[in-house]
């Protein structure tokens, strides 16, 4: 069946329903009243419960502040600079430059091969005729104008229309005046630079092609003899060009061979001498031309950045390319913004690109899943996989079955078939959806994903309108939504036996640590309030979640805590190797009923261990009794682990301190990232068997193997956190934050997700938080609606591009309530011949999440050195083939880049420079351990500002502005001496004051008088009475919102020695632990292009 109907607009029920208990199925499928539940075509069933519910349950129920935040100049703990969420380091490693840089084979496979499956060898035929010469002249002699808006040249229906060009040049032009000049849809001018190499990136559509022209936010106009770009209003005063701090620029020296990558993009090519070439280059801002050699510029680094494999020919001396003239993230940000923000994305067309994550839109679902639910790599998907190896991008679908929505969207509805179950084909299990054909009248419909002729039940059948279509499948979500739940029958609970609602169990380490930094008593203060927000459903009054409490040390406590008790009853535990549960009734409990003997028990715990001098600790035996409490009980739930130490405790997963710092770069690195003993895995698969699912809250002060601690957390479908040097005075507010969120966010249970998809693909491999015991079913004990997986697929026979590629992903799972449900997601693909529309067609974000998603996988089994030349590797793969196939004729010089995937390599440099595959001498082994899984469950929005953070300027835009001030490139030389600014990733936040801030802004924000009487590494900006502070403070509120962990704000003054952890995010530089610029990466992922195109 053709899949590229556009379903029409309005379902009856698809509404956005702004006020979620407003839709009762009253007037739902042509059914007045509220009918019982169990009519054969009672698609609708009560009130939609589940996730509706997110939103009254977020910041308007959280419980009150459990203590303001100290005002004090919180500094860093432990000594260590404020690196607070991550920690500190110790050992200076060095830079990790020194690598032997060889070639290994393409594609080096690691955990799991880049490679297409199959067995049939790549062949290289290109796919998508190059523009003919004729076109090219055409768009060229259309673009010489000088100064003029050229017209949108005829060719852009091929879908690769004009390039653009980053040309690489010398000398001056008078090229300033062009800025904004290219109204969206016109072309932008062809520049091929007067002879020299140059960078192209080619237009994906006529809307978007005006989005390299325009200046980028942080540019002006400025003259290319300049040696560094300024910001508007940016002062020469202060470090502009040569600051001291300039990690990037060192003095000019001689360049050593073959490690030089500051050159021009390749030898000049004898067509394109400067006379021949004629073309003025007409760029502007974001496309600038380049400099040339600049004293502080054209040098290389005494450390060579470490790319992967560099043979091939040398450069010619350097000419450094101009920043502002390569694609800038600011910059397609921004356009997505303007261009695609205003309209609602609706998802009744197949394969669209939807919105960047970074772009504000809303979704009307009409027929395909949502992209909050469903992002892909590429929208069009090659028919063969032949292409699909030539062309290297991965297919892959980065997937949140239960990602929260914004008030304005409506939650899928939940259709219940009653005894019959959802409707599925009987071959391969795919669930009803707007795919499947009905044919005979509407006797049988034929599946959507493997063509099989089923039979329709009866009591589900309907007559067909004249073009084929159901009458009622604007009445039924299944018919007519991507998205939707299917209310599942006992056939699909555990034991044929519908569930028990979840319980929750709190395991607090009562240890020395524990105790003495205050974390016990700040803990049970808080869960007093905490527990009255437990997760809830369909507006019940009272969450039906049960809960438990644990406390240990080497020994374990258990506390009875029935409501029939006066007080609260301890069991003591001690015989940890083999646990069991010492009591059953009274263990888990409803908060309200036993209200008085849990707040009794909180009020007690900090005083029963008060003077406690026991500092060893038993970790895998305290998982293992809470799993068996959850067995004994009957029912699946969630831990929470706060947890001090390494356990060193005489108790199975005992650990020893590993931690070995001199491993870095060599072949044995990936064991710091491995689990230290077997048992870890074993108690996760236990776990999940059970639905545990295992959330742990660490506050280390020194290393506690987070590589080995994390693995039940990740098998479960569960958080990490980390609070390094945890004190309550710095940390309070960020744990509170964290732990609230975490307690209060609704989770699907004892889940089970599989991914079906149409003949000729299939998914081959999985990345996320969980456990899979075959090769398709993704096992979650629990699953938040944080988590994403992601799924690549493969070819395993020919697409059609009239039926294009179907994906389903149906997730099995028990609600906080105990209902036992299935959604469902879909989500339609379109298939191409030509790979200019495979390139046409990706989502660059989606394929960095993907990329580093593999690369942090790949670290446990391969040197990260390896890891990163894959990744170079196949990135160079991929531009070639586009070059090679897809862009038009030009000089062998010239980088060109696909439209979509300009910012391919700046975002994967980010990647390659990360803690984790490239780290600092300030990253502890833990850090990196924690970064890794963190990455692992991200979404595309996540691991977006995670790589490329965003840098906010505080004092440019209009202090009554409510808007976020438009980013600026992370870069220092974008930082204005005279301007504040903050940086976010989604984990860290910094706010870095510039030397020459006004004396005024620094006493209306800090109120001190002067710059230097700031506190570096301050945490709080005091509350003052000022526009400007209640702006900035806002700005940061705002901020922390949009990220699902509480990000601890890090006051850093120029110059000052934090400054260097700040720098570590600015990565369009060059890192202090050898990790190429933006500029540098471009080069060198050029010499790799021309080498596999040579
Ligand atoms: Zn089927």
């Amino acid at each position: 069946m053709n899949v590229n109907q556009s379903v029409p607009p309005v379902p009856s029920f698809g509404q956005p329903q702004p006020v979620y208990p407003g839709y009762h199925q009253s007037s739902y499928g042509g059914q007045s009243g509220s009918t019982a539940p169990t009519i054969p075509y009672g698609a609708y069933n009560g009130p939609v419960p589940g996730y509706q519910q997110t939103p009254p349950q977020g910041m308007s129920r959280a419980p009150p502040s459990s203590g303001a935040p100290p005002a004090s100049t919180a500094q860093a703990p432990c000594g260590q600079a404020a690196y607070g969420q991550f920690g500190q380091g110790d050992v200076q490693n060095g830079p990790s430059s020194t690598v032997q840089m060889q070639r290994l084979p393409g594609s080096q496979p690691f955990g799991s091969p880049l490679a297409p499956v199959g067995n049939q060898p790549a062949v290289l035929q290109p796919y998508g005729p190059p523009l003919t010469s004729a076109q090219v002249t055409a768009q060229l002699s259309g673009m010489q104008i000088s100064g003029a808006v050229a017209p949108a040249p005829p060719s852009s229906g091929l879908g690769y229309g004009p390039p653009t060009s980053l040309a690489s040049a010398s000398g001056s032009f008078p090229n300033s005046g062009l800025y904004g000049s290219y109204p969206q849809g016109q072309a932008p001018p062809l520049s091929q630079a007067q002879g020299h190499p140059g960078i192209q990136t080619s237009q994906r559509s006529a809307p978007s092609q005006a989005s390299g022209f325009t200046p980028p936010a942080s540019g002006g106009p400025r003259l290319p003899s300049m040696t560094g770009p300024l910001l508007p209003g940016q002062s020469f005063g202060g470090p502009s060009v040569s600051q001291p701090n300039h990690v990037s620029s060192p003095p000019p020296q001689a360049l050593p061979p073959g490690t030089q990558m500051t050159g021009p993009l390749g030898p000049l090519p004898p067509m394109h001498s400067p006379q021949q070439s004629g073309y003025q280059p007409q760029q502007n801002g974001s496309f600038g031309p380049a400099r040339g050699p600049q004293p502080n510029y054209g040098s290389p680094y005494p450390a060579a950045p470490t790319f992967g494999s560099q043979s091939g020919p040398q450069p010619l001396p350097p000419k450094r390319l101009d920043p502002d003239a390569i694609p800038s993230p600011i910059q397609v940000i921004e356009d997505d913004r303007n261009n695609r923000g205003t309209e609602p994305f609706v998802t009744g067309v197949r394969g669209q690109v939807p919105p960047l994550v970074t772009t504000n839109f809303l979704v009307k679902d009409q027929g395909n899943a949502s992209p909050r639910y469903i992002r892909c790599t590429s929208y069009n998907i090659p028919c063969t996989s032949d292409m699909a190896k030539q062309a290297q991008v991965p297919l892959a679908a980065v997937i949140k079955p239960l990602a929260s929505l914004p008030p304005e969207e409506a939650s899928p509805y939940v259709v219940d078939h009653g005894e019959s179950g959802p409707l599925r084909c009987n071959r391969c299990k795919a669930y009803m959806c707007p795919f499947m054909q009905f044919i005979e009248g509407g006797r049988r419909f034929q599946c959507c994903f493997c063509s099989c002729i089923n039979d329709v039940p009866p009591q589900y059948f309907q007559h067909l309108d004249h073009t084929g279509k159901r009458v009622d499948a604007y009445d039924r979500p299944e018919l007519s939504l991507g998205s939707y739940e299917f209310l599942a029958t006992v056939d699909y609970c555990k034991n044929n036996k519908f569930p028990s609602p979840p319980a929750f169990i709190f395991m607090i380490d009562v240890s020395y640590n524990a105790i003495r930094t205050g974390l016990v008593r700040l803990l049970c203060e808080e869960l007093k309030s905490l527990l009255d927000f437990l997760p809830r459903e369909g507006g019940a009054e009272e969450s039906a979640i049960r809960v438990g409490f644990v406390t240990y040390n080497k020994v374990l406590h258990f506390y009875n805590v029935k409501s029939s008790l006066a007080q609260p009853q301890m069991m003591v535990v001690s015989d940890v190797a083999d646990m069991f549960v010492p009591l059953l009734d009274g263990f888990l409990v409803n908060i309200n009923e036993s209200r008085a003997v849990i707040t009794s028990l909180l009020d007690q715990i900090p005083e029963m261990f008060a003077d406690t001098r026991e500092t060893e600790t038993v970790f895998v035996p305290v998982i293992q009794a809470g799993m068996e409490a959850l067995k004994a009980a009957e029912c699946a739930g969630k831990l929470f682990l706060f947890h001090t130490s390494l356990p060193i405790a005489e108790a199975p997963g005992k650990l020893k301190n590993r931690d070995d710092r001199k491993l870095i770069n060599t072949d044995k690195e990936k064991t710091l990232f491995q689990p230290q003993t077997g048992a870890y895995q074993t108690l996760a698969k236990e776990c999940v068997a059970q639905g545990c699912c295992v959330d742990l809250f660490l506050f280390p002060n020194q290393y506690v193997d987070v590589a080995t601690l994390s693995v039940v957390p990740q098998l479960t479908g569960g958080s990490v956190y980390k609070y390094a040097c945890f004190q309550v005075e710095n940390d309070q507010e960020r744990f509170l934050s964290d732990l609230r969120r975490d307690v209060q966010k609704v989770v699907g249970f004892d889940a089970v997700m599989r991914v079906r998809t149409s003949t000729g693909i299939r998914a081959v491999d999985f990345f996320g938080a969980f456990y899979m015991s075959n090769t398709t079913d993704v096992e979650l004990a629990g699953l938040d609606g944080d988590k994403t997986v992601t799924v690549e697929f493969k070819h395993d026979d020919r697409l059609n591009e009239e039926s294009g590629a179907l994906l389903q992903c149906a997730l099995l799972y028990t609600s906080c309530a105990g209902q036992r449900r299935l959604r469902i997601h879909n989500l339609a693909l379109n298939c191409c011949t030509q790979l200019a529309d495979l390139y046409r067609n990706c989502e660059t974000d989606t394929l960095i999440n993907y990329m580093a998603k593999f690369a942090y996988r790949g670290v446990l089994n391969s040197p990260v050195k390896a890891v990163r030349d894959t990744l170079i590797t196949q990135c160079a793969q991929i531009l070639a083939c586009y070059r090679k196939n897809c862009a038009s004729p030009s000089s062998a010089g010239q980088l060109i880049l696909p439209e979509c995937m300009k910012l391919l390599p700046v975002y994967l440099n980010c990647v390659l420079k990360s803690d984790v595959l490239q780290p600092g001498a300030e990253i502890t082994t833990d850090d990196r351990a924690y970064v890794r899984q963190l990455v692992t469950s991200m979404d595309v929005a996540e691991t977006n500002v995670f790589f490329y953070p965003r840098l906010l300027p505080l004092t440019k835009s209009p202090i009554e502005s409510t808007t976020e001030p438009p980013a600026v490139r992370a870069s220092e030389e974008r930082l204005s001496n005279g301007d504040m600014y903050l940086l976010e990733n989604g984990l860290n936040l910094f706010l870095w004051v510039g030397a020459s801030v006004q004396q005024g802004v620094v006493q209306s924000l800090f109120s001190v008088s002067s710059f230097s009487q700031i506190t570096s590494g301050l945490s709080v900006l005091p509350v003052l009475d000022n526009p400007l502070s209640k702006k900035v403070r806002g700005l940061i509120d705002s901020l922390r919102a949009q990220r699902s962990r509480y990000m601890k704000l890090i006051v850093v003054k120029q110059e000052d020695k934090l400054e260097m952890l700040f720098k570590h995010f600015l990565v369009e530089d060059k890192s202090l632990s050898g990790g190429a610029s933006y500029v540098d990466f471009l080069c060198h992922m050029h010499k790799e292009i021309r080498q596999l195109l040579s």
